[in-house]
């Protein structure tokens, strides 16, 4: 590897220092690393296939002398998994989710925090001091335990307990900051002038930035493995896919400022035609970035009080990293969005039970930003699309479930009370359960779309579902099961559903089941018309994720 480090401001370049924090000619913080692109063609990426699948295998774009770290505990080469069931509610072909939540720690900061503290080990550097939301924290204290650096970590009390104890459990020293998350920052610099510490500088670490545009390479290569090779590839000159569109939730904004370096270095290396549209995600109560972006400002103005409960996401002040990322959302054709918290936890559960994925609420932010986008019509149909889920699950269930969302069966006082074990158990089984569930029709002639439907009911309530494949199919097995609720697709071949309804209004039995249309596209006015008066609900296939389907359906069953 072969490198320089270059002043954003004075464009000096100096040999790679890792313990010194600023430009030696002109003391400015903001610099980045620079890669003879000649020499790393050598290598990249035709060498890339015989090494291991982490953040190491991209050596070559990684500003560290050491090509084989002793510190690995496993970073990076996490997941690229395409959401089916998320796009297919969304209306999105190709949805794909990183799965940053399979690291060391359980976020994307084990990015940042393996490759500098093990820049720092090299440095000789044996105390440091770092301000963080959180997960920067517990990702340096993880690989900082390793390298045998002391870690002061200085956090808000905001950050929740169960986070404050994991980096203690790492050995470093927590300072709990009762104040705004760039007060702690404050603190932590003052902290670090009086003791001559090493200080973490966020998007100003030059190894940050670098370790997080691994996600790019990766997204690109893990893109092209599942997908094959983009469109001109050659074997003298292959060339990898990149999404359209990369989602994230951002905070001081470090992730997709390294993203947007990696992608730009592919593209250097002419391994990639294009830069995929930027999306940072903001929560309202703390929405600096895309607040000044949105009023075209080139200087961001910073939230002095953030109102949010999304702790993660409170970089108040952005400074200079907004300014960046400005130019790169506009360069790329991407947007800034906010979104508030309560969109979040929402996003966040409906990620858990359509995908099975469960993330810290921070996460929810990016999945509530892409939903705003897609019904923005921002976000289209067939675009390639990856969001960046990450981080620590644990504080969710406080602000998602109200009470009662456990069903408790006490054995104990249930068989006590009863005179044989069995028939305790199956009262207390009652007990839990309904005796009779509501019954529901799903017609639809795609199958993917009755699971969706199928899932989403049975993940919010107690619900017997039967399935018709077409419109004949519908009318004989609503006669047959006479259910509380119809859910009709429109289009479907021969039978359609203006067709099912009319059979259903012609008889007494099955004429006053009400009826819920769902529909993968707008009607127009002809087609709603027709509607008029049959049915009691019309919902658009995308729009599955608002709760109020599932109110609809729970007020329209007796
Ligand atoms: C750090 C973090 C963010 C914000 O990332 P930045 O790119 O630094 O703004 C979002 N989500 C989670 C879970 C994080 O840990
Ligand atoms: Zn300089």
């Amino acid at each position: 590897m072969s490198f320089v480090i270059r002043c954003l401001d004075c464009g000096h370049a100096a040999p790679f220092t890792p313990n010194s924090m600023q430009c030696p000619k002109c003391s400015s913080q903001w610099r980045e690393a620079e890669y003879d692109m000649v020499v790393a063609a050598k290598t990249f990426p035709s060498q890339l296939t015989r090494r291991e699948f982490d953040l190491w295998r991209y050596q070559e774009l990684l500003p560290i002398r050491t090509p084989n770290p002793s510190l690995r505990l496993g970073e990076g080469g996490t997941p690229l998994i395409k959401a089916a069931n998320l796009g297919m509610m969304l209306g999105l072909n190709n949805l794909y989710i990183k799965d940053e939540r399979q690291g060391p720690t359980s976020s994307f900061k084990d990015r940042q925090a393996s490759l500098t503290i093990a820049a720092l080990k090299e440095g000789g550097i044996t105390e440091m001091v770092a301000a963080s939301t959180g997960n920067v924290a517990i990702a340096l204290s993880a690989y900082a335990a390793r390298a045998g650096i002391k870690l002061w970590a200085f956090v808000t009390s905001l950050v929740p307990g169960v986070k404050m104890r994991e980096i203690a459990l790492y050995g470093s020293q927590v300072i709990k900051i009762t104040g705004s998350y760039d007060q702690a920052k404050q603190m932590a610099s003052e902290f670090a002038r009086q003791r001559g510490l090493y200080q973490d500088m966020g998007a100003r670490t030059v190894t940050a930035v670098e370790a997080m545009k691994t996600l790019a390479f990766e997204i690109a290569e893990q893109l092209t493995l599942q997908n094959g090779p983009a469109e001109g590839s050659s074997d003298d000159n292959p060339k990898w896919r990149t999404p359209d569109w990369y989602v994230q939730a951002i905070s001081g904004g470090m992730g997709p400022l390294g993203v947007y370096k990696g992608f730009k270095e592919l593209k250097q290396l002419g391994i990639i035609d294009n830069i995929p549209a930027l999306a940072p995600i903001q929560v309202e109560g703390c929405a600096p970035m895309v607040e000044s972006w949105k009023k075209g400002l080139e200087i961001a103005e910073p939230v002095l009080s953030p109102k949010t409960r999304i702790e993660t996401l409170a970089t108040g002040d952005p400074g200079r990293t907004y300014s960046m990322l400005r130019n790169q959302v506009n360069e790329t054709g991407g947007v800034f969005e906010s979104v508030s918290d309560e969109e979040s936890f929402r996003a966040m559960h409906a990620l858990a039970k359509m995908e099975g994925i469960s993330a810290e609420p921070a996460s929810g932010t990016a999945f509530a930003g892409l939903f705003k986008l897609v019904r923005a019509g921002i976000i289209k149909p067939d675009d390639v699309v990856v969001v960046n889920c990450t981080g620590h699950t644990m504080p969710a269930e406080q602000y998602l479930f109200t009470e009662g969302w456990t069903r408790d069966i006490d054995l104990g006082k249930k068989q006590a009370e009863a005179d044989t074990p069995q028939e305790g158990l199956l009262s207390a089984l009652n007990n839990v359960t309904p005796n009779r569930f509501s019954r529901v029709a799903v017609v639809d002639d795609t199958p993917e779309a009755r699971r969706l439907i199928r899932r989403i009911l049975q993940s919010q309530g107690d619900f017997e579902i039967f399935e018709a494949a077409n419109g004949r199919e519908g009318v004989e097995l609503i006669a047959r099961e006479l259910p509380d609720l119809v859910i009709l697709d429109l289009m479907m071949p021969e039978m359609d559903g203006y067709a099912v309804m009319d059979a259903l209004r012609s008889k007494p039995e099955t004429t006053n089941i009400p009826v819920i249309v769902a529909t993968a596209k707008e009607l127009t006015v002809d087609e709603k018309s027709r509607l008029q008066g049959q049915i009691q609900s019309l919902m658009l296939k995308g729009d599955f994720l608002n709760d109020e389907f599932l109110d609809e359906v729970r007020s329209l069953i007796k």
